[in-house]
């Protein structure tokens, strides 16, 4: 039992040495004339060979299981890491996606979150860009944006693709919202696109609320109000920023 139980429950390297010790012992009283006349029982010699024979075969297998069952572990491992990542990311940015935030929404004392404000950025004429160049390089646009949202914030929030051509961010506390929101549009509006030689730029409006000081934890409630704040800066013409402090 010492090679199976020994391995699975300390491991190949441990478990191989306890192993060791115990073949050790055993060959002392079996194969060494000393060890031997310590035996209080005339043991047979092909038992005395057999025994030890076995206890090697028995931890062969024994090393040869636990191998399999660490290979099998590390490859389960691999692909939960891999479904988690999918799971809580969208697969044209690996931006966060809405599964996420709604995770985030229902548990922010799990991700320590305690916003100080949230943006919805939405891209301006955007069903122009598929209509007219297609829906690949439509995709290419939101990449490129949703890659100039992450570079302009540098680490100073969390980003999402909200959905189709929305993105959501999630600032940390002490931070200006508002500069980096104006920052994201001038970024945006900066960004050059080629396609069919068309060389053309896009725009971005943004819905900003400020949480009150020392940020809240009631993300929906700012969301909902980064969401109107957006339609507000469609109205006003797009590629701007609306903000407003959220309101009690
Ligand atoms: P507005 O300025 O008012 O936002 O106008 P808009 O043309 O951008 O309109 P809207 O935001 O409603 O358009 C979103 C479009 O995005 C509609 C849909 O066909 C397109 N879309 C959604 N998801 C994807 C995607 O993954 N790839 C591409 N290429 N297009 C997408
Ligand atoms: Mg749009």
């Amino acid at each position: 039992m010492l090679p199976c139980f020994g391995l699975l429950m300390f491991g190949v390297k441990n478990g191989t040495l306890a192993s060791l010790v115990m073949f050790a012992i055993i060959a002392f009283f079996y194969w060494i004339p000393y060890g031997q006349s310590l035996l209080q029982y005339p043991y047979s010699p092909t038992f005395k060979m057999r025994f030890p024979l076995l206890y090697l075969a028995f931890f062969a297998v024994a090393v040869m299981l636990e191998k399999i069952r660490e290979a099998s572990k590390s490859a389960l491992t691999e692909s939960r890491r891999k479904y988690e990542f999918l799971c809580y990311h969208d697969a044209l940015t690996g931006l966060y996606n809405r599964f996420w935030l709604q995770s985030v929404i229902d548990n922010p004392e799990q991700y320590h979150l305690k916003p100080a404000a949230v943006a919805v950025l939405d891209i301006d004429n955007f069903k122009f860009i598929n209509d007219n160049f297609g829906h690949p390089s439509g995709d290419i646009v939101i990449k490129d944006i949703g890659q100039a949202i992450v570079d302009t914030l540098n680490g100073s929030g969390d980003v999402c693709r909200w959905g189709g051509d929305e993105f959501l961010i999630i600032f940390h506390t002490d931070i200006d919202a508002e500069m980096v929101c104006k920052r994201i549009v001038d970024n945006v509006c900066a960004h050059r696109f080629v396609f069919d030689k068309e060389n053309f730029n896009t725009t971005v409006s943004v819905g900003l609320v400020l949480a009150p000081n020392g940020g809240t934890d009631d993300i929906g409630k700012l969301i909902h109000q980064a969401d109107i704040n957006l339609y507000h800066a469609k109205d006003y013409g797009k590629n701007c920023t609306i903000n407003s402090e959220l309101k009690p």
